[in-house]
């Protein structure tokens, strides 16, 4: 049986940065469940879809086709057989999947695939429903949250040193509305799931976080619960 590690948590609390270097640590496969809703989402966006009509976009879901590959280890999200890696990062495709994913013919889709991928494999899977939803038996769920102001802050760090101009005041706003919805929709909401640690990541530095979770593992696999 594969060992699973859900990471929950709203956005910009630090999942993938922290899972992307456990599962380098530990051997496991990354899997990043919303570059997933982001890649439906840029197929959503492509087509002119809008995110209202629950019709069409329930109605495109059976056109499309979302596949999983790694290349030296970082996952390849292919959108009917084109790698969509270098177009599903932006506010707009962000803003999209948070809207879009409200669906339930989006959702069935997606939570299917991920549910194939951890079955195979010891998987670290992060994303808003995974302890709740998608392995509802991981081993360990984490759900790994910090303040609006602390992942604003963040974010906004982030995009100076790329040298992309940013509003501080409009990141904070955006990142409140994505919670709202992401907390507050009827479908697989963003919660913390009764048997997962709470990490608060507000003011942990990153190996602090790595250290925390791994322990957090450690515990779980000498106990046996493989
Ligand atoms: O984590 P990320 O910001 O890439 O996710 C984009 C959006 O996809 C989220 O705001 C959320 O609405 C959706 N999502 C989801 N369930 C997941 C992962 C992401 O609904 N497991």
């Amino acid at each position: 049986m594969s060992f699973n590690i859900a990471i929950d948590g709203p956005a910009g609390a630090g999942k993938s940065t922290i899972a992307k270097r456990l599962s380098k640590e530990l051997s496991f496969v990354y899997v990043d469940t919303g570059a997933m809703y982001r890649a439906m989402a840029l197929y959503f966006i492509r087509g002119g879809i809008d995110h209202k009509d629950e019709a069409a976009i329930s109605a495109a879901c059976a056109d499309i086709d979302i596949t999983i590959t790694y290349q030296d280890g970082m996952q390849c999200v292919v959108l009917n057989g084109e790698n969509v890696n270098e177009w599903i990062r932006t506010e707009e495709v962000g803003i999209m999947a948070s809207n879009t994913s409200i669906y339930p013919k989006v959702r069935e889709k997606l939570t299917l695939l991920q549910q194939k991928l951890a079955q195979n494999a010891d998987v670290i899977m992060d994303g808003r429903d995974i302890g709740t939803c998608v392995l509802p038996h991981a081993q360990v769920k984490i759900y790994l949250t910090a303040t609006v102001e602390a992942r604003a802050k963040r974010r906004h760090e982030e995009l100076i040193r790329k040298g992309i101009d940013a509003d501080y005041a409009q990141i904070e706003a955006d990142i409140k509305e994505r919670d709202y919805r992401d907390m507050n929709r009827e479908i697989a909401p963003l919660r913390l799931a009764e048997d997962a640690v709470l990490v608060d990541s507000s003011v942990m530095g990153i190996e602090e976080v790595v250290a925390a979770i791994r322990s957090i593992y450690e515990k779980a696999h000498s106990k046996g619960n493989i």
